[in-house]
């Protein structure tokens, strides 16, 4: 089975039976707040993020106020997620950076997204879609990783490789939805340990459910 636009509309369809409100995960009312939320994800899970940030957004409750937040204390409020050191110091210099650079608002194009510290290309595609409705954005992300070799639309764990296959077989208007339905599919069925195909709405579609020759599961 090969990642035929064909096979993927049937597997977009059939997400959509499951999840037809996919949505990204982490909470938050103000765009800055998704920006830093994920930047916390990194190496860690959209739950424990949603348990730390009421706290830190209402100690920091705006991006004047992480710019000029001692470090040591944002460090305080997220230390549960890891990596606290290095994501405090990302949320601080990046609000600086938004408020000098970006007139506080988190900019809108990839180019400017990947200026602003912590941030990757997977963060910043999060941002377009989520934020800007832009389309094409494809998040790639362990599961999207996962799911995405498993159903065979691609052959590599390269995320940039991943990410340039699925923009050019995805519907752009449904790219953003798309990677949301697979982390939810990926927490739900298509675990990383034991993907349960026998419950899987989109098992016919599956190259690792048909056995294909070069169907990675990992
Ligand atoms: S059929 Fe199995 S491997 Fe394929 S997407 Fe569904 S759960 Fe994952």
């Amino acid at each position: 089975m090969s990642g035929t636009d064909t096979d993927v509309s049937g597997i977009i369809r059939g997400l959509e039976t499951v999840y037809p409100e996919a949505a990204c995960s982490l909470e938050y009312d103000k765009d800055y707040e998704l920006l830093f939320s994920v930047r916390l994800a990194a190496q860690c899970t959209d739950e424990r993020v949603n348990r730390v940030t009421p706290a830190l957004f209402a100690r920091f409750p705006t991006l004047e106020a992480f710019a000029g937040a001692d470090a040591a204390e944002v460090e305080g409020y997220i230390r549960s997620c890891g990596f606290f050191r290095g994501k405090a110091r990302d949320i601080v210099e990046c609000s600086k950076m938004l408020l000098s650079e970006f007139g506080g608002r988190v900019p809108g194009t990839m180019e400017e997204l990947l200026r602003l510290p912590g941030v990757g290309r997977k963060t910043a595609n999060l941002i377009l879609g989520d934020i800007f409705m832009a389309p094409s954005a494809v998040v790639v992300d362990t599961h999207c990783i996962r799911l995405s070799n498993r159903l065979g639309l691609v052959d590599t764990r390269q995320p940039e490789k991943i990410e340039t296959r699925l923009r050019a077989i995805l519907p752009p208007e449904k790219s953003n939805a798309f990677c949301h339905m697979l982390v939810l599919h990926g927490r739900a069925v298509c675990t990383a340990r034991a993907p349960r195909c026998g419950e899987c709405v989109i098992s016919e579609l599956c190259a690792f459910a048909a056995g294909a020759d070069g169907a990675v599961n990992f």
